[in-house]
């Protein structure tokens, strides 16, 4: 120990405070660990500060704007004057709200937080610089430990981040004028969610997708109908063409791309917002030192206890790979705290659900028909049109369907793919339905409240299972 140093010990520490750092935190506290959660930066790490959270915000906001805008069909006739600045403040007292309340969330369940970045010594001590110089540091011996230092963006060679003209997604959801044009690199999830809201605030946005289709693996049914939409919006998709790098033209960038066959093309725009992907931040903490070697991807390789290859030492959230979704953060770092207070916690990996909040939104969970075939399942499939839902029509967003998908024998519901509005949200059943092995008959026989869109998804089982009503069975 260095002279002057503090020592302190724990029974857990938790490295890292966003979803997965810190529900393990909270949830060790309530099993009555003695527990110490170290942060870099801010508490709720990515998700609540420039992440989930921020562009939901942002995403609200800019889709009331531009529905104020287009109700003309419904008789209303308005302008919407969108202040940027003041959105963002919104945005950042949701923001400040939230964060506050994670710390507060730890404290009322004992642990012990500590503002500084930790990095493992051995295999039961730590040592965690506090923010600043001269600020010191100190050492804190645990027994067990949990890692969940997240992820960053992936740097695309030739688009260095300044924050002025080219911009990652923590800079686009905080800028406080709206760029007159944007060109969006990547049209995955952040690509496709942000371009959509600043089309919606009425930039002119270009989408530079390298594969052949924007949101890969969300099936191109789905994927037709959001990018639709957003053509509607004004988004042109430049798809099948890598951006490969830009140059200042005069008050714009211009962004050179090349496409397979080696055509290379320009477009300039005010802004440039790169979203190719995020990557494991497995380096900050000195994993060496406890004996773990990150993979080939940089993920932290872990078991369905969140275990890695270190004794007592879990791992949790982005820093373990894909799926990078703050839902699997939580619920991983659920099972570490009651794996780490001797319970026999597990994951089960087969109803983590997952969505796009474009428009309209898109959520998934368990397997497709192809998915559910390769597992060895003879699927049945039921589809529920959202221009059939009485209150689809009424909200004025009559595009997308329900598609649930379950097996022909025994009816036990494995899957399914919701677009439209709120998909989000009414995921939430199917996954339900999933976890507890429920059949088609237990969502269709359920009474849902009319005039509701969950109605969709009970009509989707019952087309499954030929009995539908408002829609031709198959
Ligand atoms: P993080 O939230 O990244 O937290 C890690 C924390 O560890 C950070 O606070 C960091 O400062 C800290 N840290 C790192 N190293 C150290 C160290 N050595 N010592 C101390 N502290 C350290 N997911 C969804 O499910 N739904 C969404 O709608 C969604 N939207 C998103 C939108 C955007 C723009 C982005 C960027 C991401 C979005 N995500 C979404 C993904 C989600 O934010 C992440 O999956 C989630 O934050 C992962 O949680 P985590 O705890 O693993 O990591
Ligand atoms: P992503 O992996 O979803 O999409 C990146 C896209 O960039 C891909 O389609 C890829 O083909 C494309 N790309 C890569 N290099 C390119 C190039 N040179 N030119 C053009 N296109 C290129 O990554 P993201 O959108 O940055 O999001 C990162 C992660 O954040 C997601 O994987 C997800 O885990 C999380 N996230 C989740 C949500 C949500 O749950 N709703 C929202 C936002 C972010």
């Amino acid at each position: 120990m260095v002279v002057g140093d503090i020592s302190t010990g724990t029974e857990l520490l938790v490295i890292g405070g966003g979803p997965g750092g810190y529900a393990a935190a909270i949830r060790a506290g309530q099993l009555g660990l003695d527990v110490t959660l170290v942060e870099a930066d801010a508490y709720g790490g990515t998700c609540l500060n420039e992440g989930c959270i921020p562009s939901k915000a942002l995403i609200h906001a800019s889709g009331l704007a531009h529905a104020v805008e287009h109700a003309e069909s419904m008789g209303i006739h308005a302008r919407a004057d969108v202040d940027l600045r003041g959105l963002v403040a919104w945005k950042d007292g949701i923001v400040d709200r939230l964060t506050g309340g994670v710390e507060r969330l730890c404290e009322a369940s004992g642990v012990n937080l500590i503002e500084g970045r930790a990095e493992f010594v051995d295999g039961n001590t730590a040592r965690v610089a506090h923010g600043g110089e001269g600020q010191g540091s100190e050492s804190v011996e645990f027994e067990r430990a949990v890692v969940a230092t997240g992820s960053r963006p992936v740097e695309l060679p030739g688009f260095e981040v300044d924050g002025e003209r080219i911009l990652d997604s923590s800079d686009a959801l905080s800028l406080e004028a709206l760029p007159e044009s944007l060109c969006v690199v990547g049209g995955g999830y952040i690509g496709m969610e942000l371009s959509t809201a600043f089309a919606k605030l009425g930039a002119d946005v270009t989408v530079v997708e390298a594969l052949d289709d924007v949101l890969p693996g969300y099936g191109d049914d789905a994927t037709a109908i959001v990018r639709d939409r957003a053509e509607e919006l004004g988004i042109e998709f430049r798809r099948g063409e890598a951006a490969q790098g830009w140059a200042e033209a005069g008050d714009d960038a211009r962004v050179t791309t090349e496409t397979g066959a080696g055509e290379t093309n320009s477009y300039t725009a005010e802004r440039v917002l790169v979203a190719v992907g995020r990557e494991p931040a497995a380096d900050t903490c000195n994993l060496e030192a406890v004996g773990i070697e990150p993979s080939e991807d940089g993920s932290i390789e872990t078991d369905d206890a969140t275990r890695t290859a270190a004794e007592g030492v879990h791992a949790v959230g982005d820093v373990t790979g894909e799926p990078m979704l703050a839902h699997a953060a939580y619920r991983e770092g659920r099972v570490a705290a009651e794996v780490a207070a001797g319970e026999p916690a597990r994951l089960d990996h087969r109803a983590i659900p997952a969505a796009v909040f474009t428009d309209p939104e898109i959520g998934t969970v368990g397997l497709d028909a192809e998915g559910a075939e390769a597992e060895g399942f003879d699927p049945v499939v039921g589809e529920m049109p959202m221009g059939s839902s009485g209150r689809a029509l009424t909200l004025g967003a009559e595009t997308g369907f329900v598609r649930i998908v379950a097996d022909a024998e025994t009816g036990f519901v494995l899957g399914a793919r919701i677009v439209g509005p709120d998909a989000s949200e009414l995921i939430a059943e199917v996954g339900l339905a999933i976890e507890m092995g429920a059949r088609l008959g237990d969502i269709a026989g359920t009474v849902h409240v009319h005039p509701t869109l969950s109605e969709a998804v009970a009509e989707a089982a019952a087309n499954a299972q030929g009995t539908a009503l408002h829609t031709p069975n198959r």
